[in-house]
């Protein structure tokens, strides 16, 4: 028995969730190019947590870059997937 209560994700959701899709610029193509978002769970503690400040990416579909989402874009991301 362990003496620490924990929410233990399965391992399944370690893998990347990804949130959509949208047009967006990129860094490093200098362009506007698909990006899909992603919600990536952060290992803290021996454990998984979904809910993190740097939790949603947007990874572009033609070089791979992947950018944190931050403030307002993280904010309406995450509120488009809500609302669906
Ligand atoms: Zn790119």
């Amino acid at each position: 028995m362990s003496i620490f209560h924990t929410d233990r994700i399965p391992s399944l959701s370690r893998l990347p969730k990804e949130l959509g899709r949208e047009e967006r610029p990129c860094g490093r193509c200098g362009g506007h190019t698909e990006h899909i978002f992603y919600r990536v769970p952060k290992k803290v503690m021996l454990l998984y947590v979904k809910d993190h400040p740097e939790n949603l990416h947007a990874t572009c579909v033609v070089c791979a870059r992947s950018t944190i989402l931050t403030g307002e874009e993280r904010g309406r991301v995450l509120a488009a997937k809500r609302g669906e």
